[in-house]
């Protein structure tokens, strides 16, 4: 899934390519895509792009009178339709301008579950991005240390939370813990000052890096291609240590880690590793 520093660079992209433009129509191509009914996206016809933006995972099409706030989830993908044909493979939507060229909604795969609402007014303020918690890279060391402290959970999925804060996926969760010698199953309640200071240095890291690499680019990289040490690197040697990467895999994602920097050496509820060590 695009995770913030994959939605921030898309959106710096988009805003460089069509800020200005005016829109002549959206049109829904999937009749689950429209998740809100009121404004209606004719709204925003014959208004400019005033700018792409993001909160979280989520993109926001700014134009005056409404904002479209576009979630891609796993498979969506926002980009120039070149071709604008009458059934696009996999289209979900499509905002077309008075200049001719077009943007594509696209969700791989059968899950549906990309989205775009339109709101009028401050979108922050509204669904669905009034639930989420602030950005993952905005966040100073006493506000993590409280947000970790009010929100005793495992920290792998205390990192994916979007409600605890927001932009931070399952490749991230996976590097910031191994960045941070944290094991992903750390009670975030009990984590020491120190630990603390290094997960605010690993988030911050790993978040720049990932951007970094993500503005070298035309267009949103695909999760194989993303910079990382540990995430989908299970059996193979820990970029740190020659340790083997660990894996313990869930239903929709897999933790990976390094046992001898981030659990003192100790395997974990270990299901899949064997495999990949023989
Ligand atoms: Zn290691």
């Amino acid at each position: 899934m695009p995770e913030l520093p994959e939605v921030q660079a898309h959106a710096e992209r988009l805003t460089e390519a069509f800020q200005g433009a005016v829109l002549e129509r959206f049109t829904p191509l999937a009749f689950t895509v429209l998740k809100t009914a009121t404004p209606g996206p004719e709204s925003a016809q014959g208004h400019a792009l005033e700018s792409v933006g993001r909160r979280g995972k989520h993109l926001l099409l700014r134009f005056e009178p409404c904002t479209f706030v576009v979630h891609l989830m796993q498979g969506g993908r926002l980009r120039v339709d070149e071709k604008q044909a009458a059934r696009p493979r996999n289209g979900q939507g499509r905002w077309r301008f008075t200049d001719g060229r077009a943007l594509l909604l696209t969700e791989a795969g059968t899950e549906r579950k990309a989205g775009v609402w339109v709101v009028a007014g401050d979108p922050l303020s509204q669904p669905p991005l009034d639930s989420l918690g602030p950005e993952a890279n905005l966040l100073d060391e006493p506000t993590l240390a409280r947000l970790l402290a009010d929100n005793p959970m495992r920290l792998h999925g205390w990192l994916r939370d979007q409600a605890i804060l927001a932009g931070i996926g399952r490749r991230l969760a996976n590097e910031i813990c191994h960045r941070a010698q944290l094991s992903p199953f750390a009670s975030t309640a009990k984590l020491t000052p120190e630990e603390v200071k290094r997960l605010h240095v690993a988030m911050g890291e790993c978040i720049d890096e990932s951007l970094d690499y993500e503005r070298t680019r035309d267009d949103m990289s695909s999760s194989a291609d993303r910079p990382g040490g540990v995430h989908h690197h299970a059996g193979e040697p820990c970029p740190v240590c020659g340790d083997a990467v660990r894996a313990v895999e869930y239903r929709s994602y897999t933790v990976n880690y390094c046992p001898t920097c981030q659990t003192g050496g100790k395997v974990l509820a270990d299901n899949t590793t064997s495999r990949f060590l023989k």
